[in-house]
């Protein structure tokens, strides 16, 4: 590596993918400055919990952090907290905060992240319409769920969901409003989105599924219900709007950076500026298994590109590309989802959905595997990763066989 003591890295964005890059630099043995600029006022913190374990009240806000409060002191990372980058000059190689200060690099590393997408509606401005992507947005979920409160949920995607199956774990109703036929329907198999409405409505959430949503009421300045677009409403104390994230590229952008629908990022993590990497949620990376480029929202991702990213800026050889993976956890329900359905063709079931244990293998067209979804069935999950990296072929007969053990599906 060569000499990076008097080189100094500018990280913006104090979440998950910025928090694991600088600890990622000085674990290769970065030894110049290393300064963290976030808009939020709390060091890097997890945000899966938000709407699981953490929303049910099982695990407390120290849980949260990425890493002990001391490791920043510890590793020499300054943390700029409550601090947002407003503007970067590629040419000077430098950074403008929000309070008009300016800071050079000679490294840069966007870590943006993504926002929750608004809907065009009426009402989005009324309290108690709540989004979920912050630690302060899981403050206020919380406080105004209980028993007897009333949630309504537009989105039937993984956020709303976990934070219906959350809700009611404190005692509290939940209706799930999706417009789409199914939940999860941008995201999931038809077998998956299934057995996630039958599991939801089992366990007493209410879902409205083809519902449009045409404005949020209100009395008094306070959410009183979600009116959809055939005249019915559906009362809640509070509305959770989850329909999705947009990548935060605007600084990237505004600075000349090639962006698509996130900032456009090699295998290394770096854009088009030589100078500037971007890691996690805000990018639009390649996805060398799929020959494709894509944008991801999951910690795997954040954390192989922030290895990436470092690694690239110490001299390291690259590591080899994952297979993507994610993972949803609500009620009794783990869900572990490795690869992504890209030129899959036909799905192939393994176990049995009414049983709320079984895996959906999806295959292109020469058996080729491309993703699985696995419902509590690690094991499914565990072997489907291995066999997508390999680009392993496997035959239908097999995967539905439950005599087969999965790990002997994986032996070529
Ligand atoms: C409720 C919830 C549940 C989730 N559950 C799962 C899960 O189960 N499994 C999974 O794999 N993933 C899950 N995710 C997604 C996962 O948390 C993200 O993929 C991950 O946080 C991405 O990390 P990031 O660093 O790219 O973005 P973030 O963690 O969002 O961090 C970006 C940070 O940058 C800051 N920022 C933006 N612009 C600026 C600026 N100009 N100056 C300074 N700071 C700035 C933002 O304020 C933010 O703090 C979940 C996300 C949410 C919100």
């Amino acid at each position: 590596m060569s000499d990076t003591a008097q080189q100094q890295i500018v990280i913006v964005g104090a979440g998950h993918g910025g928090g694991a890059v600088a600890a990622s630099l000085r674990q290769y043995g970065f030894k110049g400055g290393i300064t963290v600029f976030g808009t939020e006022p709390i060091p890097p913190y997890q945000r899966p919990p938000l709407s699981k374990a953490w929303l049910k009240g099982e695990a407390d806000a120290a849980s949260l952090a990425l890493r002990p409060p001391a490791f920043y002191d510890k590793a020499d990372i300054s943390l700029r907290l409550s601090t947002t980058v407003t503007a970067i000059d590629r040419t000077a190689k430098t950074v403008t905060t929000d309070s008009g200060e300016t800071v050079g690099y000679d490294w840069l590393i966007l870590a943006t992240g993504a926002r929750a997408r608004r809907l065009p509606i009426p009402g989005m401005d009324l309290a108690g319409v709540l989004e979920l992507r912050t630690a302060a947005d899981a403050d206020q979920l919380k406080a105004a769920l209980g028993p007897g409160r009333k949630l309504a949920v537009v989105g039937g995607g993984y956020i709303g969901l976990e934070a219906a199956a959350s809700a009611l774990a404190l005692g509290a109703t939940a209706t799930v409003i999706e417009r789409e036929s199914r939940v999860l329907a941008r995201v999931a198999s038809e077998a998956l989105s299934h057995a996630y409405q039958t599991a939801h409505r089992k366990r007493g959430v209410t879902i409205e599924l083809g519902a449009q949503v045409a404005a949020l009421e209100g009395a008094d300045g306070h959410v009183t219900g979600v009116r959809l677009g055939d005249g019915r409403l559906v009362p809640c104390d509070v509305a959770l709007v989850g329909v999705g994230a947009v990548a935060n590229v605007e600084l990237a952008r505004d600075a000349g950076i090639a962006c698509d629908q996130g900032i456009i990022v090699d295998l290394a993590a770096r854009t088009s500026d030589p100078a500037v990497f971007a890691v996690g949620d805000c990018t639009w990376r390649p996805l060398p298994h799929y020959g494709r480029d894509f944008r991801l929202e999951s910690v795997p991702n954040a954390l192989e590109q922030a290895r990436q990213a470092a690694g690239a800026i110490c001299g390291r050889a690259p590591a080899a590309p994952e297979v993507p993976w994610f993972w949803s956890d609500q009620f009794d329900l783990k869900l572990q989802i490795v690869g992504l359905p890209f030129g899959a063709t036909h799905t192939v079931l393994r176990g049995d959905p009414a049983t709320e244990s079984f895996a959906v293998f999806h295959l292109a067209d020469d058996n080729s595997l491309r993703a699985v979804e696995a419902v509590n069935m690690a094991d499914a999950f565990m072997a489907g990763r291995l066999l997508i990296s390999k680009g392993s072929q496997l035959a239908a007969d097999k995967i539905c066989d439950m005599s087969i053990a999965m790990k002997d599906l994986a032996q070529p």
